[in-house]
């Protein structure tokens, strides 16, 4: 099974295996650096499928604090948007969960705020910044669900992970999730 599902008041979450640059959600979710520059893994592919003019619009936002979002147009993508999210480099202390929570929270609030219906994320922060795979999925699925009961917006939330290993995980701690809070 390639996917799961689960509702969360009038909000779908959704984990699937997939391309993050291939997702026609209203926004798609760039795991970016301060710079906001194209650079290597999943920014890299953004970047790659957007087109020059996304490293063009990013180059006038003057970068992004950990923990931040800044929103820009999709260009070449299906999605309309790109929101960018500086994840934490882990160093395994406390603010990292913090941080990663800082991520997924103003992403979808600057997703909220735009009127966005539906968005994708990446992992954020689980591959050159080092975040444990199992500690990232509980702190990034947990931020999502609080943030769908408390807002009840937006209608879809998609995790796109890249690999069978990521997506087992993920599927794994959301159920735990789901268990543990019925
Ligand atoms: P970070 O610097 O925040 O760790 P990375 O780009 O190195 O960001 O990785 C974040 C996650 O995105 C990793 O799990 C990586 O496997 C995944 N990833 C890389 N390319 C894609 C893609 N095209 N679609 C979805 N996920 C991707």
């Amino acid at each position: 099974m390639e996917k799961v599902e689960f509702k969360i008041g009038g909000c779908l979450l959704e984990i699937i295996r997939g391309d993050i640059t291939k997702q026609d959600t209203d926004a798609i979710v760039n795991a970016a650096n301060k710079q906001l520059a194209p650079g290597g893994g999943v920014a890299g592919a953004i970047h790659r499928a957007a087109g020059p003019e996304l490293w063009e619009e990013c180059k006038q936002l003057g970068g992004c604090e950990t923990g931040e979002a800044k929103i820009t147009s999709g260009y070449n993508l299906a999605a309309r948007y790109v929101i960018h999210t500086v994840g934490p480099v882990y160093n395994n202390t406390p603010q990292n969960a913090v941080d990663l929570e800082n991520c997924y929270l103003n992403s979808l609030d600057l997703a909220v705020r735009h009127g966005l219906k539906s968005v994708s994320f990446p992992a954020i922060s689980t591959g050159i910044f080092g975040y444990p795979l199992e500690e990232a999925a509980g702190v990034s699925l947990r931020s999502v669900i609080k943030f769908l009961k408390e807002r009840n917006k937006p209608e879809l939330v998609r995790f796109v992970l890249f690999g069978e290993k990521d997506l087992n995980v993920f599927k794994k701690t959301l159920q735990e999730i789901m268990k543990s809070s019925q």
